[in-house]
């Protein structure tokens, strides 16, 4: 399915001008695709309209309790609902809270998973995740949601072919995803203002973009509950258990919550929540991102007129609409520490690392001005996959998590899929295994 530059011109030009006669962009890729080189079959839309009965009733509907709104909790609540289950989600702060890992500002889907052993699959599920959130958008706006999905394309730029580049290729042709490697005259002419030439190769993948993660959240969250969810603040841990069942959770300085199942999505406080079980099972560390101010007027480092990157150490996109909170710039971070009481400011002798990524390919943006930034945790699993598994002590409790830097994009799928699971539905019982709590800890296989 890759594309070599020449031959794709047209369909970048044809790209271009749908966008200045004010075309969306995301219709225009959708266009291109069922014209035949988009992407895999979707599969369903996420906002119901209001008033349609959601829930498919399947006997006695179980009453669940999710414990944690970041984006495993919350669109597997929103799945559980849709499914016929009555959930309650208690969150410690709420739903895209600041400090949560789903709390950023703007995450990236690609689909580009050449470094993963899972990575085909993890290939295939982005490729879905990205036609969920164009659905998600349409249907959103009809409930006057805000747009959170930006199909911006995804430039990975590196300074020769390596292992990732070919597996990534390889998983692309596999699955069928469109992409184009791009020579640096094409790159000179798309974005003249990326500088390309100290580096070798270019691959490029149109159909990815960049999501607003916390305003995505807040939406979840809201047809959660317009569709008849409970949302609760409260600090949540394991309650009265009954041999290998759990009874209640209990509810620092409130009243127990009862359900038949009980899930936990706790990000990076699963090592502080279940030490004994988690403390080796995930690593927390603290990614930095920065936003750049851009010239005022200039709209060259914004959404559409960049597409998001990936250079060696460093992913970013272009600033997004409608508020353009600036050009995007991650780096490396800081190790991990207490997720309730880390600082979440970054220090002056950090600031170094991204002006560095802006003097080397975006020379235009040297000496821009920090508009803000983030700190936020990440939460990594052994084997670089979720966890999605029974907790090993008790049969009715799940243990949710693991997005090693990675789980946001896939929310809208690995929502259902959990979903399914939880409820007896699991109708791709092949994948149980990879997201399998193991007793592999860190430090074993030198990780
Ligand atoms: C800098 C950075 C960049 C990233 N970039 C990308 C990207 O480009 N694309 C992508 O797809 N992913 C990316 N990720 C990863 C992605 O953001 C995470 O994998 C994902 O958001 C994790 O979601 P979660 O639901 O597991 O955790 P969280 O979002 O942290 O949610 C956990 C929630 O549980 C609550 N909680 C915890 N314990 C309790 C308790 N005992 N009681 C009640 N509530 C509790 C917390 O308050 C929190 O709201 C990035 C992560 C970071 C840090």
């Amino acid at each position: 399915m890759g594309v070599e530059a020449s031959n794709s011109r047209r369909l970048w030009e044809l790209g271009k001008s749908t966008e200045r006669m004010g075309i969306d962009r995301r219709r225009f890729i959708g266009t291109t695709m069922a014209a035949g080189i988009g992407l895999g079959a979707g599969v369903r839309a996420c906002p119901v309209p209001r008033g349609r009965a959601a829930a498919v009733q399947t006997g006695r509907s179980p009453d669940i309790v999710v414990v944690g709104a970041g984006t495993f909790g919350l669109w597997t609540a929103l799945h559980l609902q849709r499914l016929g289950a009555r959930v309650t989600v208690i969150d410690a702060y709420g739903p895209a809270n600041s400090r949560s890992t789903s709390g950023g500002e703007t995450r990236g889907v690609r689909t580009s998973y050449g470094d993963r052993e899972h990575g085909l699959h993890w290939t295939r599920w982005a490729g879905q995740a990205i036609e969920r959130w164009t659905e998600w958008d349409e249907l959103g706006r009809d409930r006057l949601l805000p747009r959170v999905f930006f199909t911006t394309g995804d430039l990975i730029m590196r300074e020769e072919t390596s292992q990732y580049i070919e597996q990534t290729r390889a998983q692309w042709d596999t699955v069928g995803t469109p992409y184009e490697l791009l020579t640096a005259d094409e790159i000179e002419y798309r974005w003249p203002w990326i500088r390309f030439d100290n580096l070798g190769i270019a691959l490029y993948e149109p159909a990815a973009g960049v999501v607003r993660a916390r305003r995505a959240l807040e939406s979840v969250a809201q047809v959660f509950e317009d569709e008849g969810g409970t949302i609760q603040i409260g600090r949540a841990s394991i309650g009265v258990r009954d041999g290998r069942s759990l009874q209640s959770v209990t509810v620092e300085g409130g009243d127990s919550l009862r359900g038949d199942i009980t899930l936990f999505a706790c990000g990076p406080w699963f090592p502080k929540e279940f030490p004994s079980l988690m403390a080796n099972r995930i690593r927390i560390s603290i990614g930095h991102v920065f936003y750049f101010a851009l010239p005022p007027g200039d709209t060259r480092f914004a959404f559409p007129n960049m597409p998001s990157y990936g250079v060696p150490g460093c992913t970013g996109w272009p600033a997004l609409p409608p508020d353009h909170r600036g050009f995007r710039v991650r780096t490396g971070g800081r190790p991990g520490d207490d997720p309730d009481t880390s600082d979440r400011w970054i220090p002056p002798e950090s600031h170094e690392r991204p002006r560095q990524v802006l003097e080397r390919h975006f020379p235009d943006l040297v000496g821009a001005a920090i508009n803000e930034t983030r700190a936020c945790h990440y939460e990594s699993s052994v084997t670089r996959n979720f966890i999605i598994d029974h907790h090993p002590d008790l049969d009715n409790v799940w243990l949710l998590g693991g997005g090693s830097a990675e789980a946001f994009k896939f929310g809208p799928v690995l929502g259902e899929y959990i979903a399914k699971r939880v409820l007896d539905m699991d109708d791709e019982p092949e994948l149980a295994e990879g997201f399998a709590l193991t007793d592999e800890e860190f430090g074993a296989r030198g990780r």
